[in-house]
């Protein structure tokens, strides 16, 4: 179930990927065909989020450049707050490819297993980047400069300049993506566990979640598959209850446990055993939720005129 939540995610995201750049063709005059510029490409800007929430949190204005992109980052950090990391195990298109290279690697059988002092080395970036990024929005930005940012054509562009990046990549950042992509193939979930300060901030809120894996000791048989299908690389079978910052719930430990009933998703505060498809499925229903707020409240679709973007475009 989780492959087919990722990939349909995944083909989502190339169809909104799609839409964007038909959308960006016509505002700048290579074809005629008008199309609606679709919001949810607006989640691939989570540092413009970031300085979106210090808006909204400081000033009470709710971004009206990327509305949509302030809606999805709101709407995943509840998620992780909620039912952990789904967002990281299931929405995420580079969860999914990483989860594509690591049944490569698998199938080569050249995985190289990251432990001990190495592995909390390696797990230093992500979180030097997330500070970093917290720092300069939260404490060295002051209002002003957050709302010069947010308004600059620089920001009301961001989404076609991570087009740019893409469709017409420098050889250097072709190295950075491929190395990234090959050291992926035989370290599982590379970049989503070393790297990617995104998921070192839900890691984080998601500590706080109630919903957690849960190992039964006395059934426990200490066959150690669960720590094999970890792909946030955790020993499960030394845990009586998962929450690791690295966990996503993908419950994939679960599903390579022979013991029935030995880990299962748990209601911390409670105490009760949730079904497994939990944090899939309270994951998709809570952006679902923010996403028709969003809708419904006019919080997703920027006002700004089409012309001044077209202008802003054209500038690019
Ligand atoms: S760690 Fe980052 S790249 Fe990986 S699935 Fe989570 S948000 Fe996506
Ligand atoms: S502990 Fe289980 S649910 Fe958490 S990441 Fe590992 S396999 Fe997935
Ligand atoms: S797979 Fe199940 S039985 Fe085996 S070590 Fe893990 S929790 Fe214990």
């Amino acid at each position: 179930m989780r492959d087919s939540i990722q990939f349909a995610m995944t083909m989502f995201c190339i169809w909104v990927g799609y839409r964007f750049y038909l959308f960006y063709q016509w505002m700048i005059g290579n074809s005629d065909i008008a199309v609606s510029k679709p919001g949810a490409v607006e989640g691939f800007l989570p540092i413009s989020a970031l300085l979106s929430l210090k808006q909204l949190f400081t000033q009470g204005i709710f971004d009206e450049v990327h509305p949509a992109g302030l809606t999805i980052f709101i709407a995943v950090m509840v998620m992780s707050l909620i039912v952990r990391k789904g967002f990281c195990g299931y929405l995420c298109p580079v969860g999914f490819i990483h989860n594509l290279l690591n049944k490569i690697g698998r199938r080569i059988g050249k995985i190289v297993t990251v432990k001990g002092k190495i592995e909390l080395g390696m797990l230093i970036p992500k979180y030097v980047a997330l500070t970093f990024f917290l720092i300069t929005v939260f404490f060295k930005m002051s209002g002003r400069e957050v709302d010069a940012f947010i308004h600059s054509p620089y920001n009301f562009t961001a989404e076609a300049r991570m087009m740019q990046f893409f469709t017409d990549m420098s050889s250097t950042a072709a190295i950075v993506v491929g190395a990234i992509l090959i050291l992926g193939i035989f370290i599982p979930y590379f970049w989503c566990r070393f790297l990617c300060p995104y998921g070192a901030l839900l890691g984080i809120i998601a500590k706080a979640s109630p919903v957690a894996i849960k190992r039964d000791e006395d059934k426990c048989i200490a066959c150690g598959k669960c720590n094999k299908a970890c792909p946030g690389g955790i020993e499960v079978d030394i845990k009586q209850t998962i929450n690791s910052a690295e966990c996503v719930g993908c419950t994939q430990c679960i599903n390579a446990c022979p013991v029935d009933g030995c880990l299962s998703v748990t209601d911390r505060l409670s105490r009760i055993k949730l079904p497994w498809y939990v944090i899939a499925a309270g994951s998709l229903l809570i952006l679902l939720v923010y996403y028709a707020a969003a809708k419904f409240t006019n919080h997703w679709d920027s006002p700004y005129p089409l012309e001044m973007l077209r202008k802003y475009y054209m500038m690019m």
